[in-house]
């Protein structure tokens, strides 16, 4: 009977062990997402929510960071509470990238002005980081649009390879930021029982993205690839960044850097077509692929509730 369950534990582990996935979180938007609850205080809380979440569930995230958002309303003087929440970021052991100074939109901008808003966006994290014996690489495209044609989208990876910067993909990507809108608006009119009923339905539907994603990338792969998820500094992630990691480990997942996600040789793939789509990298590749239709099929729908919260 021992050694009955001794195999079988053996067969567990040696499973286990070759069944481990792993995902990388990434968090857009920094310092923070406020919406509408502004104040020194509120960013602090959000930022040390947040953050307490990733280091006590060992998360080596990254985030990308507008700089724009340190100087708000286009004033000239540095908002030092703002700088001081990156700070806390590298202080805490994560990593920060650039998401362009204004959170520009490369789809309706001409490449010059995108280009600006990159080495304007790097002016104070480059060398923040660098106290942090960190440097700056990676690169998240603003509603992960990346150019609606190839010429424009060559123009930018030429001009990011030129800086020495790598694109940050996205492969789990999701409505999460609808989730936080409606979870804000519940904030607001200070109605907790709402903002739970949005939090727990926040978890099911990022565990219904995951699965399909999973799904997508083993049709496409054969395989269940490094992820990277999409998520951003807001409140939402501030009260239930723990739940939603504690969803991952409940689907075997470890949590890993970007710079180990990346070693993953899916992300070699090449990106062939091009289009005004902020969608997932596995749906640029399988586009690229000449997929089409029903390999798409099957996306989970923000909850409608949510989206009246929305409105
Ligand atoms: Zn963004």
């Amino acid at each position: 009977m021992f050694m009955k369950n001794l195999a079988l534990l053996f067969l567990f582990l040696t499973l286990g062990l070759s069944a481990q996935k792993q995902v990388c979180f990434t968090i857009d938007d920094l310092p923070v997402v406020p919406y509408r609850h502004a104040g020194e205080a509120f960013e602090a809380k959000l930022t040390n929510k947040l953050l307490g979440h990733l280091v006590e569930e060992n998360i080596p995230a990254t985030g990308f960071v507008n700089e724009g958002k340190l100087f708000p309303n286009g004033s000239e003087r540095l908002d030092t509470a703002r700088y001081k929440l990156l700070r806390r970021w590298l202080e805490a052991g994560m990593d920060l990238g650039n998401h362009t100074y204004g959170h520009l939109d490369y789809n309706n901008v001409s490449t010059g002005l995108y280009f600006t808003h990159i080495t304007q966006g790097e002016r104070l994290t480059r060398p923040l980081t660098g106290e942090f014996g960190k440097s700056l690489r990676y690169f998240r495209h603003p509603y992960l649009h990346t150019g609606p044609r190839q010429g424009k989208a060559d123009s930018l990876r030429a001009f990011l390879q030129e800086r020495n910067y790598l694109e940050a993909p996205v492969t789990i990507d999701n409505e999460e930021y609808l989730y936080a809108f409606a979870y804000d608006s519940a904030m607001a009119a200070r109605d907790t029982a709402l903002m739970r009923t949005i939090g727990e339905a926040y978890v099911v539907y990022m565990e219904h993205s995951l699965h399909y994603y999973e799904q997508q990338s083993q049709k496409l792969f054969g395989r269940n690839i490094r992820h990277i998820l999409l998520l951003h500094a807001n409140a939402l992630n501030a009260d239930y960044l723990d739940e939603l990691a504690a969803m991952y480990r409940r689907n075997g997942y470890d949590f890993i850097t970007l710079d180990e996600a990346l070693q993953d040789e899916a992300y070699q793939t090449e990106v062939t077509v091009f289009g005004r789509w902020g969608i997932s990298w596995l749906h640029r590749w399988a586009l690229s692929r000449g997929l089409k239709g029903d390999f798409f099929d099957g996306e989970p729908e923000t909850q409608q509730f949510i989206r009246d919260l929305t409105r």
